[in-house]
């Protein structure tokens, strides 16, 4: 009797677990937690260098496959936490910054040996940048200091990813991701750094009302038709979400941009309002996957990225709580 219902109660648990399947898979339990911090730090004084550098010892710019809360077609973190950088096998990696190490990986049979250094670089808070599918070089510990002019490690070989940098800029705890174009600004080869990030550089007007920000995705994979191999690509669309003074939530997409990939409408015609109006906004922008050009991401399901970014893995509009927990304001001149 015992054994019986036991057995009855597994073959219920599995039904229920087959029913319930497409919605888990919808619905992970890491949708909607928080994954990125938005916080951009304005004329910094100290740029960062590149984490690698050419045979002949000179800062060299990889290409970017895969941009930091770029929707990708895989299943690792969706949008991507963190920017991948295209380097071969066994090259080095340089700190971009000096600073000390606060995390070392150095187990590397899964590729994910990992290095994290904290930099004081004269902000208001130290920076936390992650080195990722590394090999760490040999004897380096936690606490060490390290120097842009010293390797830290090679890139790993393939095993369970192509190989590659990810490079990302965390919180302390390793847990959130920050944007990374603004230690890159001089960066021409990066675009300014905004090869690093889906959206970079926001700026309203508040003379004009014109609100602009530039957005883009790059192919996660070489792409020999395009751009020395990586392809720069449009987004299907950007949607501006809005409420003006605390009313509900609408929106409208534009697709125009200019040839930077910045686009820029003004604020108070679009959504109507008046002088000394409160809008409140976040942005989204929609990968496109139909895409005749940006082909690696064809039939992907997930295909937003968010600014300010903050959730792991959100849908295309946010309800009204989740909407009120990411919105930034601004007054209508
Ligand atoms: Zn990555």
């Amino acid at each position: 009797m015992r054994k019986h219902t036991y057995f009855r109660t597994k073959y219920i648990t599995v039904v229920l677990l087959i029913l319930l399947f497409p919605l888990l898979t919808v619905l992970s339990a890491s949708d909607y937690d928080r994954a990125f911090v938005q916080k951009t730090a304005d004329n910094l004084s100290i740029q960062a260098l590149s984490p690698y550098k050419n045979s002949q010892g000179i800062e060299y710019w990889p290409f970017c496959t895969s941009k930091n809360n770029q929707p990708r077609y895989v299943s690792g973190t969706n949008p991507h936490q963190g920017t991948d950088l295209t380097i071969n096998v066994g090259e080095y990696i340089y700190p971009i910054y000096d600073g000390e190490i606060v995390y070392i990986k150095k187990d590397t049979s899964a590729q994910l040996g990992h290095i994290v250094v904290k930099s004081d670089i004269g902000y208001e808070e130290p920076v936390y940048i992650e080195y990722l599918h590394v090999i760490p070089v040999q004897g380096l510990d936690e606490n060490d200091y390290v120097y842009t002019s010293i390797p830290i490690a090679t890139i790993d070989e393939y095993n369970r990813y192509d190989s590659h940098l990810h490079i990302g800029r965390v919180n302390e705890d390793r847990t959130l991701h920050y944007q990374l174009y603004d230690l890159f600004s001089d960066v021409l080869r990066w675009n300014n750094g905004s090869d690093l990030d889906v959206f970079s550089y926001p700026l309203f007007n508040d003379e004009t009302n014109i609100f602009s920000v530039t957005a883009y995705v790059s192919s996660d994979t070489e792409n020999l038709d395009y751009y020395g191999g990586y392809g720069r690509f449009s987004l299907k669309y950007i949607t501006f979400h809005y409420s003006v003074n605390n009313s509900t939530w609408k929106s409208f997409n534009i697709a125009e941009h200019d040839n930077d990939f910045r686009y820029s409408f003004n604020i108070k015609d679009m959504t109507g309002s008046k002088s000394k109006d409160i809008v409140r906004y976040y942005i989204t922008a929609t990968r496109d996957n139909q895409s005749n050009t940006d082909t690696t991401f064809k039939d992907a399901p997930y295909t937003v990225a968010y600014y300010p970014a903050y959730y792991a893995h959100p849908s295309p509009a946010l309800t009204k709580e989740q909407a009120d927990k990411i919105a930034l304001s601004l007054t209508i001149k």
